[in-house]
């Protein structure tokens, strides 16, 4: 007989970990104990090697669906302890790092529960377990006790208690356990607030019949009214939802108009696998997804199908399509309704809304009711979305169900703090191997999203009593996390170190893949600043942890009207053609379009600054084959092009020019654009441009492998979620022979900035001078 002292770190609290080692070490017979230390599970079991090796084993195989576990360590001690049975002893606090869960989609026990006539928790919208239910979103403080969640207020009734206190059952410690007597519960109210009135309930008198009644009659009367055309806002795990019947093409119109978005293509949410196989193609990849702990909305290949009214997806070859994830949810579905449009809560850019009052406030005017619940939302986040994209898939927001969970590191490194930068902004803290990044924050270009960033940074300071040596940020002098770093880093009188917007891409995608040897970035994004004091976006990088060179990008061209250029793909467009075609031509193409003011003002220098953004090439290609001239939402020109590429196959491969010019290789674009002007009326022009860029790029990579015997090529920026083009430049890489690092669990947009930022950090922190 020997004793092991197991440790085993990662998100392994809140999750029904302890009672699953408990029934694990009774089924081996083992004796021993069982307790949470702040950041980890630790366990001390005496048995024979053999079984405690297989109970090991165990723990590792058949975990909870939500625990994840990130190092497992085990020692042997010295002494026999000769414990008695098998015991969950009390936690113990100490100084390693804590694990804040994230959010948890109901899980198929809960669910079942639900759905059970017979079950007192059934039609319960808040019902929950150990295994799932809001975590990250309702925590004030730690450790993850009821008393610092919202739930604080709400007394467990004897029956939940119970469940709460007995270690054999699923809610032994769920935090947020509840039930109709002494939980949460909904209402529907009008755009005022004020609580619309049931019809008097048929209940048996006992308090959860009555209770269940109410509820009942609040969703039925929802589902009705969605059906006939509402648009009803719905407080959800991590924010407000807006609810229309996504088959229903007026009720989708009028949210259109009130939302003000144009055509932003929207999500929607079905309470069934089998529902959303009518409108839209799932794989296994995709299945998995769609019922992972996490929930994202995942974007699939839409289906011929008389489900989704054309609104929805402004004609887009994916759509964004969720499980419902809370037993709320679930309610406000019925036989009939197939899906719903559940798009966030907000106006335009801001965040989404979170506050009973604050959405009452700016959202009554886009809603005709509000389903409102009592659980306090006291920490936002926005629906994560992935792209399904063949056998893997493409993170696009890394948000609810996967903030906070740390990215792993390769070791242990300084405390930093990374400010991000302005668009799709999050935040990153490195401490000990972890890095710990924010959920989505958004674009912070206005006082909201900004005072919603500071809240973040707080909050994340206090939950991890993180106390940062040194801080990152963008080299531009004026976003307002470049000016919140500052003053941060001066306050606490540590280094500030700047990093280069696209550096930051590439030391983010290698430190994911913990991967510290030199590489070339291939960093393909929208915009951002550029050492030389230009826009970059169309990056060849060489360098490691330590720094960068630019070895190449894609030739400079004028952006006439600067970050409008980003939303009006048309003068992106103009300003390609001008290196081959004459001005008259030009000016007739774009006749209803101010073609002549924009050439004259590229021509005599006016608000037309150079950029290498490749994201501005698929935005002028766009414009050229007339699919998109005007983005009315974040990047749609180019996903229109890859929505018209999407499922072709290249005819003919436009060709680009590297060329060598001070010592920096540069990619000539303007042969490609004008083999896509020559093929502009034909379908496959979109496909052949990808594949041209493509080429082009990977025989970029090429030339600087060889020249530099650098043999990995690090892959990121936003243009990289365009799985049509990231698919091309994988086999040309392939083809060339380079080995490619690409981002698995973040995503290649701006929000792997911060954590880019603070690798870079920390990484040469005290390394220096
Ligand atoms: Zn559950
Ligand atoms: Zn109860
Ligand atoms: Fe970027």
């Amino acid at each position: 007989m020997k004793t092991a002292a197991i440790k085993i770190a990662g998100a392994v609290q809140g999750v029904g970990f302890r009672p699953f080692v408990h029934r694990t070490a009774e089924k081996y017979k083992l004796n021993g104990f069982v307790r949470n230390a702040t950041g980890s599970v630790y366990i001390e079991v005496t048995g024979e090697p053999d079984i405690i090796k297989r109970f090991i084993s165990e723990l590792q195989r058949k975990k909870p669906a939500a625990a994840v576990i990130n190092e497992i360590s085990v020692s042997i001690r010295k002494k026999t302890s000769l414990h008695e049975g098998f015991v969950i002893s009390k936690s113990m606090v100490s100084d390693e790092m804590k694990n804040i869960i994230p959010d948890i989609a109901v899980c198929p026990s809960c669910l079942s529960e639900f759905n059970d006539k017979n079950n007192r928790r059934y039609h319960y919208p808040f019902i929950n377990c150990t295994g799932c239910g809001p975590r990250f979103t309702i925590i004030k403080d730690v450790p993850y006790d009821r008393k610092n969640t919202s739930m604080k207020d709400f007394k467990m009734c004897p029956d939940c208690l119970k469940e709460y206190r007995d270690i054999k059952s699923r809610r032994y410690h769920a935090e947020p356990n509840a039930c109709f007597v002494c939980g949460p519960g909904a209402r529907l109210a009008d755009r005022s607030g004020k609580t619309i009135k049931m019809k008097k309930n048929t209940g048996s008198g006992k308090a959860q019949e009555l209770f269940r009644g109410r509820s009942d009659a609040v969703f039925e009367k929802a589902a009705e009214l969605l059906k006939k055309g509402a648009v009803i806002a719905v407080k959800g795990i991590g924010g407000f939802h807006m609810a229309v019947d996504a088959s229903n093409e007026r009720a989708v119109q009028k949210l259109i108009k009130r939302k003000k978005r144009s055509r932003k293509p929207f999500a929607v949410m079905s309470d069934d696998i089998r529902k959303i196989e009518k409108f839209a193609e799932v794989n296994r990849k995709s299945r998995a997804l769609l019922n992972s702990p996490e929930a994202p909305i995942v974007l699939l290949p839409l289906k011929k199908n008389r489900v989704i009214a054309p609104g929805v997806n402004d004609g887009l070859a994916h759509i964004g399509v969720f499980l419902a994830y809370s037993p709320l949810h679930h309610m406000l579905f019925n036989s009939q309704t197939d899906a719903l449009v559940m798009t966030s809560g907000n106006i335009s850019d801001e965040p989404i809304h979170w506050e009973d009052k604050e959405a009452l406030k700016t959202l009554g005017n886009i809603a005709d009711y509000f389903i409102l619940h009592d659980r306090e939302i006291l920490l936002p986040a926005d629906d994560s979305v992935v792209k399904s994209y063949k056998d893997r898939f493409v993170m696009i927001r890394r948000s609810r169900g996967f903030a906070p969970a740390p990215v792993i590191l390769k070791r242990k490194m300084p405390r930093v703090f990374g400010a991000g930068g302005i668009l799709k902004n999050t935040v990153c803290f490195i401490k000990e191997n972890r890095a710990l990044l924010s959920q989505h924050i958004g674009d912070i270009e206005n006082n909201k999203a900004y005072d919603f960033y500071v809240d973040i940074i707080k909050s994340f300071m206090k939950f991890y009593s993180i106390r940062p040596e040194a801080a990152a940020c963008d080299i531009h002098p004026d976003y307002l996390s470049s000016r919140f770093a500052e003053e941060f880093a001066s306050e606490k009188n540590i280094p500030l170190v700047r990093v280069q917007h696209h550096y930051a891409h590439m030391a983010a995608v290698m430190a994911e893949n913990a991967f510290e040897g030199k590489a070339i970035g291939m960093i393909f994004d929208g915009t951002g600043l550029g050492t030389d004091g230009n826009i970059w976006g169309g990056e060849f990088l060489t360098g490691d942890m330590k720094g960068f060179k630019r070895a190449g990008h894609f030739a400079y061209k004028k952006m006439p009207g600067g970050d409008l250029a980003s939303k009006e793909a048309y003068r992106c467009g103009i300003s390609v053609l001008r290196d081959f075609l004459s001005k008259d031509r030009i000016i007739k193409y774009y006749k209803d379009f101010p073609a002549q003011q924009i050439l004259s003002a590229v021509e005599n220098d006016i608000n037309a600054p150079l950029s290498s953004s490749a994201g501005r090439l698929f935005d002028a290609a766009a414009s050229i084959l007339g699919i998109c001239h005007k983005s009315g939402y974040d990047a749609q020109a180019p996903m229109k092009l890859e929505a018209a590429a999407y499922g072709k196959k290249p005819t003919r491969i436009y060709k680009a020019k590297v060329k060598k010019e001070d010592n920096i290789y540069k990619v000539d674009t303007a042969p490609l654009f004008a083999g896509l002007w020559e093929d502009r009326k034909k379908p496959e022009a979109a496909v052949n441009f990808h594949a041209g860029i493509a080429r082009a790029a990977a025989r970029t990579a090429r030339i600087i492998s060889d020249e530099t015997g650098i043999r990995h090529a690090a892959l990121s920026g936003g243009v990289f979620q365009n799985t049509v083009f990231l698919d091309m430049i994988l086999k040309e890489l392939k083809k060339n022979g380079l080995s490619v690092l690409i981002h698995n669990k973040l995503s290649p947009n701006d929000s792997c900035i911060s954590f880019g930022q603070a690798y870079h950090a920390a990484y040469n922190y005290g390394k220096r001078g």
